[in-house]
């Protein structure tokens, strides 16, 4: 995973969190920003006003092979949103499954869209 506010891989676990419902949360802290986050703090939707439902449906055009713009352009979103949104999944994902229960099995590849994103964005 990455970290969610720098992108970098120098992530360690920094203790855990137990829920009021009883579930228990990894924590972690970024040896790039120093920023400390977790699972919920790093919950891709935590941000984004716009439905999980909605975003699923705009990266599964994504691993489909549309590019940024043209689900920015059915999606009624802009193409930085969608960008956004496959950051926040690829580093994510393995926590993120909306429509599944807990535990199951999440229809999106990491690797894959984080690999697209790469491939659509401008060299730095
Ligand atoms: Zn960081």
């Amino acid at each position: 995973m990455t970290c969610l506010y720098c992108v970098s891989e120098a992530i360690v676990k920094n203790g855990t969190k137990t829920l009021k419902t009883g579930q228990v949360r990894q924590g972690y802290k970024c040896n790039g920003c120093g920023r400390r986050f977790n699972e919920v703090s790093g919950t891709p939707m935590a941000r984004l006003r716009t439905s999980a439902e909605e975003i699923g449906r705009a990266m599964t055009s994504r691993s489909e092979g549309l590019g940024i713009r043209a689900t920015a352009r059915v999606f009624g979103k802009s193409p930085s949103s969608i960008t956004l949104w496959e950051e926040r999944l690829s580093a994510h994902l393995e926590n993120w499954s909306p429509s599944a229960p807990a535990g199951g099995s999440v229809t999106l590849e990491g690797d894959e869209v984080y690999t697209r994103v790469s491939e659509n964005l401008s060299p730095q």
